[in-house]
């Protein structure tokens, strides 16, 4: 330990001590009041891994702050109690603390489920679900106000008695009705609600009364607040209304936990922000209260923990995603085995899951979200039941991870790539533009397999299904990846696209070949990219070739750039980035054929064709699975030469990192063991 003592120092928050200074904030999981088991399962491996502190999501205290289809935590009556005490006994068994984030959504709840009225400032269209809800608001009443402060003080008892030592008053992310009423972009009452900031502040400082009256002899009263907008002086800024309203409220509640808001800029991704990046606007908050203070900047490393608590910006060190892309952070930093920790990549892979009340997955730890219904835990898998050696074809992300975890079950495996380095689409996808962090996703793999004995990994093996008999190997998994597909067919058009073989028609894989080599082929002069895909590539190279000089046209079936990086909280800043880059944007427009000097597109609106002038084509429509090594040993399977025959990954169906992870983990976990193909592999409640 030594350098990171400091981490774990016992904190005071009001009533209750944290066991240490790592504390793992709200976050969002899709589990919630639906599948409390699975909730407190996830929790309670937090505490378990050394967070001092764990928390809830957001609460909801009351049917008129639904925010359904997205599932949160409910303590609306006596009912939702014994769901969260099953949290926060898990919490508990591990000696850390609980915290409940209490939440009425007003303006952002669009009441789905409970069909109640939603109450607002004013009455204004309903900023949450997709943001373009037809619901509007009602104004709130006095006889609103002192309901939703009644439905907050009896939850905070509720809390209590369930268990709970810190319970929030939450005005962040822009998601709550503290923060509405703060916010002068939707409150412009005229009553002592709005006006001055007094007047604005006035809820807030309400709620905290409220819950310190109602529980602060037994409980910890956190607020949660953003203390900047990022919407310079339309919005709440860290150096004007954030730092008074602060100063205003100092030293109310036990804790502060601050950040910048909306949940985009919280929860910035790797590609857009790095670690450490609410510091400039947080750093103020310390100079205005004696409260301990929480902040959030997807800290990873251990040294820019203790960097930030030593310089005096926080005093714990809040986490999300690093807590669930390694619920054992703070024990392996206990332990001295920082290399060890598996860090977050900034993806938001376990952010997308929630506008969709799925549960939560992460591409680092494909154990999250299922520690009950999988039984899976993040660092122990149940030892091999047989001694059979294992080779696995193709070291990326799914072949490491097969490999890694197979390794930690015993078996002696052997890890083949065609390649002369490890990592597979990870290592190239990397190289583009602000994908840097993506590649931990390797580096964590190939450092654990280091320090297993039993896997041995042969890179520059292109492997035949010759090569493979020829082992000796009885045991295969096949993680041979996809490629991306030449001939431009993808989910829209569903068919090749006409001139796809033209000389000047390249893939993402083809550019992704001359990054690697620093021979870039591309013609100089205008690129159309055709975006069929929709997650990051088309986006990310359009952003490369601009960076490059070239002139981008990006065309795209889909109703945005990158449409499914909306669920990452991506999109608008690639759009951004796109236009400040002059990228010709078109969306709704398919590619009709491709000639030498132009392409001609199809309006989806009108029809309308258009001739586009270009020096080359790149093509991001569907990738083809490489399944030629598997097919080609389907026969040895038959005739006994094999005794098992695995195809994981993007080899078995191209998806996402996180799925490719998750496919390697749970061959490895599923090997040797007798799989019921008939029956559901997870638990389910609900
Ligand atoms: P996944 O996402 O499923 O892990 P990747 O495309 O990232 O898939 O990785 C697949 C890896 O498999 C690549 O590194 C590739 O070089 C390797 N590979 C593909 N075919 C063979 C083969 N026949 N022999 C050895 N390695 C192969
Ligand atoms: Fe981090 Fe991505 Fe995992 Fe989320 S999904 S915790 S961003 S690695």
């Amino acid at each position: 330990m030594g350098d990171y003592d400091i981490l774990f120092e016992p904190v005071r928050i009001g009533p209750r001590v944290a066991p240490n200074r790592f504390y793992q904030v709200p976050h969002c999981n899709g589990l919630g009041h639906l599948r409390p088991r699975s909730h407190a399962a996830m929790r309670g491996v937090k505490a378990e891994g050394g967070w001092g502190v764990v928390c809830t999501e957001e609460v909801e205290i009351h049917p008129s702050g639904d925010i359904a289809p997205c599932i949160e935590g409910r303590i609306w009556d006596d009912h939702d109690v014994a769901g969260h005490r099953l949290m926060t006994e898990a919490v508990h068994a591990h000696g850390s603390l609980a915290g409940i984030e209490l939440t009425h959504a007003g303006l952002d709840a669009p009441n789905h489920y409970s069909h109640l009225t939603p109450i607002g400032p004013r009455s204004e269209g309903v900023l949450g679900g997709t943001g373009f809800e037809p619901v509007q608001s009602r104004a709130m009443t006095r006889r609103d106000f002192a309901d939703v402060r009644r439905w907050h003080r009896t939850a905070a008892l509720r809390a209590r008695d369930a268990g709970f030592d810190i319970v929030y008053c939450y005005a962040a992310h822009g998601l709550t009705l503290p923060m509405q009423l703060l916010s002068r972009r939707h409150n412009d009452r005229t009553d002592e609600y709005g006006g001055s900031l007094a007047n604005r502040v006035r809820f807030l400082r309400e709620l905290i009364e409220d819950t310190r009256d109602a529980i602060g002899d037994d409980c910890a009263v956190a607020v949660r607040l953003a203390v900047d907008e990022l919407l310079g002086p339309a919005g709440i800024t860290h150096d004007g209304e954030g730092a008074e309203i602060v100063a205003m409220l100092a030293e109310l509640p036990d804790l502060w936990d601050v950040n910048i808001s909306d949940w985009s800029n919280d929860s910035a991704t790797s590609r857009f922000a790095p670690e450490g990046h609410q510091e400039p606007y947080i750093a103020f908050v310390k100079s205005l209260t004696t409260k301990p203070l929480v902040g959030v900047g997807r800290y990873t490393s251990p040294d820019a923990m203790v960097s930030a608590v030593r310089r005096g910006v926080l005093d714990l060190v809040g986490a999300a995603r690093p807590s669930i892309a390694d619920p054992f952070l703070p024990a392996k930093v206990r332990a001295g085995r920082v290399e060890a920790i598996r860090e977050c990549i900034g993806c938001n892979i376990c952010v997308a899951t929630d506008p969709k009340g799925l549960p939560i997955r992460c591409t680092q730890n494909p154990t999250m979200g299922e520690e009950w219904r999988r039984g899976w835990h993040p660092e122990w898998i149940p030892e091999r039941r047989t001694g059979a050696d294992v080779l696995v074809v193709g070291a990326g992300p799914a072949g490491l991870e097969a490999a890694r975890a197979l390794g930690q079950r015993g078996h002696r495996v052997q890890l083949l790539d065609a390649r002369p380095e490890v990592g597979g689409r990870v290592s190239r996808e990397s190289l583009l533009p602000g994908l840097g962090a993506w590649r931990r996703v390797v580096d964590w793999r190939v450092g654990a397999i280091r320090e297993l004995p039993a896997v041995e990994v042969f890179p520059g093996s292109a492997m035949s299904a010759e090569d493979v008999l020829d082992a000796g190997a009885r045991h295969v998994v096949v993680a041979t990846g996809a490629t991306w597909r030449r001939d431009g067919r993808g989910r829209s058009t569903g068919a090749a696209v006409t001139g796809h073989g033209l000389a000047h028609v390249s893939t993402p894989d083809d550019v992704l070949d001359d990054l690697e080599s620093g021979d870039w082929r591309l013609p100089a002069g205008r690129i159309v990219i055709y975006d069929d895909d929709h997650y990051v590539m088309g986006g990310l190279l359009a952003e490369l070739l601009a960076g490059r000089g070239h002139q981008v046209t990006l065309l795209t079936p889909a109703p945005l750039p990158s449409y499914w990086t909306q669920f990452t909280l991506e999109q608008e800043r690639i759009e951004r980035r796109l236009r400040a880059l002059g990228v010709q944007v078109h969306t709704r427009t398919t590619l009709q054929y491709i000639a030498s000097d132009h392409v001609v597109s199809e309006s989806l609106i009108d029809g309308e064709w258009t001739e586009r002038p270009c020096a080359g084509v790149v093509l991001v429509g569907d990738r083809a699975p490489s399944i030629a090594l598997h097919d080609a040993l389907v026969p040895a399977l038959a005739d006994g030469r094999l005794a098992s025959l695995r195809l994981i990954g993007d080899a078995e169906a191209p998806g996402l990192i996180a799925q490719a992870v998750f496919s390697g983990h749970r061959a490895a976990r599923q090997f040797g063991e007798e799989i019921d193909p008939d029956a559901v592999e997870f638990l389910r409640e609900g």
